[in-house]
């Protein structure tokens, strides 16, 4: 039988605010334990939560930028449950009112399509504190410096078909957050993290299977990985006559497998009522306005922009505005070069830049070559001052700090050698010095003009320009 797998995501990014989102206590990350939680976190009585207005702020950034509608009147709720890291005994959400719902997103799936997924709703609440086990010998820690931590929890419909699609479209979210600086996105520590919903069902049938919830997942390969596991898990039970429950799973990357930790709790266990602290939050629509009007170019107009205003391929677009940084650092480059092509500078982002910063384990924007250096370096070769070779070499230099591209082709006499009559010169002694190989190139194999131009760049320490020399050597040898 053809089964149909259906995922819809529920995605948790942090909000990139100094304070929390009820207290003034910082979110600052590694702190010693239970030093950044104040009793407004900790819900100690008699102290009032204020809602911090950053985080309305960055909910409609978001909003905005999914087609989203911003709910005019959004309401906090508390969410009562009971667990170690949450002492207050209930975790202040949005539940019937969220600030933001309705709205889309395309991804493209594995098969090069355009696919738009639903976005249910998106709506803000805190996060609680952590558990910490490894260090504990028989029983656990508890930090809670992470309570009170602004959140934005993502739900997306269920319209994900595979696990390929949830990973697109995870990235997608990922870097739209990082775009709109709403997020640092940090994966490690915990500030984009993804709980997957997943259900099967016989292809062609309509209604939803049972599902699962697989909790936390938190990179996008653990993402497509468990829901590949989980998937073929669901169809085994299935196949041989079982039924899914409904439950919470945990995924462990180790075995790669999926765990029951929970059956699945229903909303109205939770016992949802509006926070009495808060009042409703009410948004005008001049807010919304501006905030519109302050939202920066967006990863997909972005991406067209690229391939149309510089002649990028799809592929090439794509990589160079997969963060704001990047596709500014390329940009720049462009702007400072005044004969390079784009696509050479983009070759070289691409290539030697994002190489160094690999192997230098740092960020585009602290790339110790900078975009107008590589816009000047690559100026260099198109006005055949420099061979692609030493272009290579002068990049290292400047990578190793050793001066600009100026004065570094000036102190070591880089500057490839175009002057024709130097090249004359060279060809003649390398065609003196080969006779042999001269006499085949005359007697008709041609192949050798690959030899005798490698012996002339020898000589010249690769500072000949090739193309030159190759007609140079052709005319000769044709006297
Ligand atoms: P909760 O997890 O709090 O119960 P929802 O019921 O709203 O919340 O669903 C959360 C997520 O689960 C959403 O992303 C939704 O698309 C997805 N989902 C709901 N039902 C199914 C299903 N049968 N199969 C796969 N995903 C589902
Ligand atoms: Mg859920």
């Amino acid at each position: 039988m053809d089964w149909e797998i259906v995922i819809g995501l529920e995605i948790h990014t942090q909000l990139a605010t100094k304070s929390k989102i009820f207290s003034g206590a910082s979110t600052a990350y590694g702190a010693p334990p239970n030093t950044q939680a104040c009793l407004v976190d900790l819900g100690y009585p008699g102290v009032l939560p204020v809602l911090n207005e950053q985080v309305v702020v960055m909910a409609i950034k978001f909003g905005l930028a999914t087609h989203c509608e911003i709910a005019p009147r959004s309401v906090f709720a508390r969410k009562n449950y009971f667990y170690p890291d949450l002492p207050k005994g209930y975790q202040i959400s949005q539940y019937e009112l969220p600030i933001v719902h309705s709205g889309h997103i395309d991804i493209v799936t594995e098969d090069g399509e355009v696919k738009t997924i639903g976005i249910t709703r998106a709506h803000l609440e805190e996060d609680a504190g952590k558990s910490l086990h490894e260090s504990f010998h028989g029983s656990s820690g508890i930090d809670l410096n992470r309570a009170g931590t602004p959140l934005l929890e993502i739900v997306s419909e269920p319209d994900l078909r595979s696990a390929a699609q949830a990973g697109a479209y995870m990235r997608k979210i990922h870097e739209l957050v990082r775009y709109l600086e709403i997020s640092d996105g940090n994966m490690q520590e915990g500030s984009f993290r993804c709980d997957a919903n997943v259900s099967v069902r016989p292809a062609g049938e309509t209604t939803l299977g049972t599902r699962t919830e697989l909790k936390n997942l938190n990179s996008f390969r653990f993402v497509e990985k468990a829901i590949e596991i989980e998937v073929e898990r669901q169809i085994d039970v299935i196949e041989d006559g079982g039924s899914v429950v409904q439950e919470t799973r945990l995924y462990d990357a180790d075995r790669n497998e999926t765990r029951p930790m929970r059956s699945k709790e229903e909303a109205n266990d939770y016992r949802y009522f509006p926070d009495p602290d808060l009042l409703p939050v009410l948004i005008e629509s001049e807010l919304v306005e501006s905030i519109r009007a302050s939202l920066p170019e967006l990863p997909d107009a972005k991406r067209a922009r690229f391939a149309e205003q510089y002649g990028l391929s799809d592929y090439d677009a794509d990589v160079l505005t997969s963060s704001a940084e990047l596709a500014d650092y390329f940009e720049t480059a462009v702007a400072a070069a005044s004969k390079a092509e784009p696509k050479a500078i983009a070759n070289w982002v691409q290539g030697k830049v994002i190489a160094a910063l690999n192997e230098d384990g740092l960020e585009i924007d602290e790339s110790k070559v900078t975009a107008a250096d590589l816009g000047a370096l690559v100026d260099k070769i198109a006005d055949g001052t420099l061979s692609g070779k030493l272009a290579n070499d002068v990049f290292d230099m400047l990578r190793a700090g050793e001066g600009t591209v100026d004065s570094i082709i000036e102190e070591r006499g880089l500057e490839q050698i175009t002057d024709s009559s130097a090249i004359a010169a060279l060809c003649a002694n390398v065609l003196a010095g080969n006779e042999a190989q001269a006499q085949q190139f005359r007697d008709g194999n041609e192949k050798v003009i690959g030899f005798l131009v490698g012996q002339a760049m020898k000589a010249s320490q690769g500072k000949a320009n090739p193309q030159q020399v190759n007609e140079v050597l052709r005319r000769l040898l044709a006297e």
